[in-house]
């Protein structure tokens, strides 16, 4: 943790504690380490809640980022074996995964043509014959197809893999795939840092520092990226400041994260289906000491195939001014999971509905949260009615 302590905080009755630390998202000023790990403690759900709030309202007011979307997963084929993931076959096993060729992920992208998409988001396991060469193809030809599809593609998890055995250095790999047409990186693979869980969870790929590296050399290349935290499973408070204490520190050296996206940990089907899943309240705890701790994060995104639709809403008080995008596919990740939502697909007039329930202004983004139209004033019939809008 890299914030010096606050010798008043630690002097002071808890209210006197928790009033200091007002005082400062007050005036606009960060929060440290022991503070952040002070909210989780012992701060209450309506207090982070109230702050975040008035954190999310002083940067965006009302406003509400979602995107339209599709996703493309090549495989779930994975020579590595996390303990919390519902959605890997062994490559041992890989028959009963699925493997996509080229022509499968290009008829993907035909299937929205003259759909008013403006994102392609490619992720999935990490497949030994998948590699640098065949996905730098892909972005070439869903570019050649289609240009202005914005491509957001590959975790550092995936990037690693690809670029050691293309026996490149993370920059020469990363110069590549920009060129190729990969034009900014989502945030998956970074689970907990801390090597205490790391180890525990996810031993055998790529880690903390590694994942880091990855993103701070996109952010060199010119490109923006996001960044996750996997919570609520076996790691603690501490290991949760640990993580964003080292988001904080990169986005302070480079300023290329747009998003903070906290996973919550689902348990059916894993190896770690022992474990309980964290309650609604830790759950909105997370998301308002997120915003409260990551003064230099733009946004945090509440990812709704993961929390379920109520709950995403939910988060619209307590922080969150993104709930991602229409996702219109299947994506599996989080529904083979034990996500609530077990066909993760929203059309615009449901999101736009379920954020003007939350009494917020929703405005469809581009991936790097270009205003592409302002939803508020449009009538929901209108929207239904007209298939550029839904
Ligand atoms: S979480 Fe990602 S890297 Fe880990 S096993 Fe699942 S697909 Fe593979």
């Amino acid at each position: 943790m890299s914030t010096p302590k606050s010798p008043i905080v630690q002097q002071l009755p808890l209210d006197a504690q928790l009033a200091v630390i007002a005082g400062k998202v007050d005036r606009q000023e960060r929060i440290t380490d022991e503070e952040c790990l002070l909210l989780f403690q012992k701060a209450s759900l309506p207090f982070v809640g109230s702050l975040a709030n008035q954190i999310r309202e002083r940067k965006h007011g009302d406003v509400t980022y979602f995107n339209r979307n599709f996703h493309i997963e090549p495989t779930n084929v994975c020579i590595y074996s996390c303990h919390f993931c519902s959605y890997s076959q062994l490559y041992a096993h890989r028959d009963e995964g699925w493997e996509l060729t080229m022509e499968q992920m290009l008829d993907i992208v035909k299937s929205y043509d003259g759909k008013p998409v403006t994102e392609v988001h490619v992720v999935g396991g990490v497949h030994p014959k998948m590699n640098l060469e065949f996905f730098a193809e892909l972005m070439r030809k869903i570019k050649a197809h289609r240009p202005d599809l914005h491509i957001k593609g590959f975790t550092a998890v995936e990037l690693d893999y690809m670029f050691r055995k293309a026996k490149k250095t993370v920059e020469e790999g990363m110069k590549y795939l920009h060129e190729a047409g990969l034009d900014s990186m989502p945030g998956g693979g970074a689970e907990i840092f801390h090597p205490e869980v790391r180890e525990k969870i996810c031993a055998d790929k790529v880690d903390g520092e590694g994942w880091l590296k990855i993103h701070e050399t996109a952010h060199n290349n010119g490109m923006f990226t996001n960044a996750t935290m996997l919570y609520g499973h076996i790691e603690n408070y501490s290991h949760r400041v640990d993580h964003m204490s080292r988001l904080r520190a990169l986005q302070d050296k480079t300023g290329g994260f747009n998003t903070f996206i906290p996973l919550k940990f689902r348990n059916k089907d894993n190896d770690m289906s022992n474990v309980a899943e964290s309650t609604m309240v830790e759950d909105m705890k997370m998301y308002a000491i997120a915003r409260i701790y990551l003064d230099n994060f733009p946004h945090l995104k509440a990812y709704w195939p993961m929390l379920g639709r109520q709950n995403a809403q939910l988060t619209l008080s307590f922080g969150v001014n993104d709930i991602d995008g229409t996702i219109d596919d299947t994506t599996k990740i989080y529904s083979m999971a034990g996500s609530e939502e077990q066909t993760p697909s929203m059309n615009t007039a449901q999101l736009v509905t379920l954020i003007k329930q939350a009494r917020r202004k929703p405005v469809e983004r581009g991936t790097l949260y270009n205003v592409i139209r302002d939803y508020d004033s449009i009538d929901l019939k209108e929207i239904e009615s007209n298939p550029l809008l839904n």
